[in-house]
């Protein structure tokens, strides 16, 4: 069977999901509590050039990829994002995480694009409270994010929220109602507000926080960086300034086979039926 065919039937089967991430970069002008990448301001950079991604996307067309996802640090904080996500968009359906604190009106002119293209701005709103969301996220969060949604909404540009949270299954029900009524009132449907918890990993490790993940926790994604593909977004983590090399499946990314083809295989030792799969979108 050749690599195509293998990745296709796989995504069919479920046993990989078809989406195939990038992370852009590591560098953030927010220094969250809980951070899976350390992420901040002065970091090591890790950018990923637009050139190389747009070649691993064209290989995973081919290959039989079904969407694609960016993440990062702050993908945001490059020029070139706005353009290389419509670049992706234009090819297979494409989510983008983002903080949504760095989206003046030029930003906001440049992602106008996006409005008519498969794209999801995926943006973290944790709690309802300014106080509260702002102590792990950093100053003004609350109210950037709360101001940058309804702008990208009346772009008709598809926006989704993602809450993350030490436990959410112990969120006390009013206070997760008026979270929802929040992203509702943006015109933000229920179906595209997404809550997970936070991954033991990055900054949440130093600040003991988080739910513990490892092959067996996680779905077969690949993920793409600039020094290697990984079995999952949360994979490719930094610690004390260093990326993390547990779930790393190639320090290769090109071609894009080698890593699907490495990936393939470690999903296929993975037991199934395991339900307690974490996902970051
Ligand atoms: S969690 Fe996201 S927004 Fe916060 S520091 Fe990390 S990359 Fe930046």
């Amino acid at each position: 069977m050749d690599s195509m065919s293998a990745l296709a039937d796989a995504v069919s089967a479920g046993t990989v999901n078809g989406r195939l991430w990038f992370y852009s970069n590591y560098h953030c002008n927010l220094q969250c509590s809980y951070c899976l990448t350390e992420s901040g301001p002065l970091v090591k950079r890790r950018e990923f050039g637009r050139d190389a991604i747009l070649a691993r996307a064209a290989e995973a067309q081919e290959l039989g990829f079904t969407g694609f996802g960016m993440t990062g640090g702050e993908p945001f904080i490059r020029d070139d994002m706005p353009q290389l996500v419509a670049e992706l968009g234009s090819e297979l359906p494409t989510i983008v995480l983002s903080n949504g604190t760095l989206l003046n009106e030029r930003r906001l002119r440049e992602l106008e694009p996006l409005a008519d293209l498969p794209v999801h701005v995926q943006i973290s709103l944790d709690r309802p409270d300014p106080v509260e969301n702002d102590d792990m996220r950093g100053p003004e969060n609350f109210r950037k994010v709360m101001e940058a949604i309804p702008k990208l909404v009346e772009r008709g540009i598809g926006v989704r929220i993602a809450t993350t949270l030490p436990d959410p299954d112990a969120v006390d029900p009013e206070e997760r109602e008026r979270l929802c009524e929040l992203h509702r009132a943006m015109g933000i449907p229920d179906e595209d507000h997404v809550v997970r918890p936070i991954v033991n990993r990055g900054r949440a490790v130093t600040n003991a926080m988080g739910v513990l993940a490892g092959f067996e926790q996680l779905e077969p994604e690949l993920t793409l960086t600039a020094e290697g593909a990984f079995y999952s977004p949360f994979g490719p983590t930094v610690r004390g300034g260093r990326l993390d090399t547990d779930l790393l499946v190639s320090r290769t990314t090109r071609p894009l086979s080698e890593p699907a083809t490495a990936l393939l295989r470690l999903a296929e030792q993975m037991p199934e039926g395991d339900d307690a799969r974490i996902g970051i979108r």
